[in-house]
């Protein structure tokens, strides 16, 4: 569903992400782990068709993402490392906006942004500012913009970052419910280890704009015969 293939990103004389190459197969949640500034922000913008490539080549669902990235964008749903939201907008108003940008048409759109909100728990907060409500709800809001369309592949750019142990909790069970769904193949990026235990089945580590592992978690412990902790210490931060 997801493939990449030699992507290079520079940006001026700065190399952020060089040579990567790895895929995402339909229905997997993968863990895109690596520390702060290696690359991985960089690669969820380019595989959602948000920023172009150096070099290299980007397929989501066979559909090549310099060439079509309108394409792409339908059948991506894409929470950035910043959820976009607007603070004066209501919950409601926001989502019927992002629906309408995605295409979803006048008559279908309260229906629309009642799914996505029941299923990122948020309907019961519809009517409230976006500016009045808690970040742990502004990322679910993120989320369920993220999911308008019913869209095949999600995007997660960070999906916990910044919010309580509650919050991390309740985001991490959403993020597994759709993955259990079987309708989403989802990659996620993150730093925090507990967060791919959590929620991922196979694991892409990047450091240094490189790819340094790409394995189920358990097949990864079972090869360096030590826990992720160590693995991610000895591969991505040493
Ligand atoms: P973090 O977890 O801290 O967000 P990351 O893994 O998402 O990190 P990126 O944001 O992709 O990493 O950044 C990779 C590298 O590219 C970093 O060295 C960063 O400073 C650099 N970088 C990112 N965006 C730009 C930009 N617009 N201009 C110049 N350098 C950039």
């Amino acid at each position: 569903m997801i493939e990449v293939e030699g992507l290079t990103k520079r940006y001026r004389d700065h190399v952020a992400v060089e040579g990567l190459s790895f895929k995402v197969n339909k229905g997997e949640i993968v863990g895109f782990l690596g520390p702060n500034g290696a690359g991985k922000s960089t690669t969820m913008r380019i595989l959602t068709g948000s920023m172009p490539a150096t070099a290299g080549r980007a397929l989501i669902g066979g559909i090549d993402v310099f060439e079509d990235p309108l394409a792409v964008k339908r059948r991506v749903g894409y929470l950035p490392e910043i959820p976009p939201v607007y603070l004066d907008m209501s919950v409601t108003g926001y989502l019927a906006f992002v629906a309408r940008l995605k295409g979803v048409k006048g008559g279908s759109v309260k229906a629309e942004v009642e799914r996505v909100a029941t299923l990122a728990g948020v309907d019961h907060i519809l009517p409230r500012l976006i500016r009045n409500i808690s970040k742990g709800y502004r990322q679910r809001v993120g989320i369920a913009q993220a999911l308008i369309n019913d869209p095949e592949v999600l995007i997660l750019d960070e999906p916990t970052v910044g919010l309580d142990p509650i919050q991390i909790e309740q985001v991490r069970k959403l993020i597994t419910d759709l993955g259990q769904s079987g309708r989403h193949t989802i990659i996620l990026s993150t730093h925090i280890l507990g967060e791919v235990r959590a929620t991922c089945e196979r694991i892409v580590m990047i450091a240094r704009g490189h790819i340094v592992a790409d394995a189920k978690l358990k097949e990864l412990e079972t090869t360096h015969g030590t826990p992720l902790e160590q693995i991610f210490t000895k591969l991505a931060v040493a």
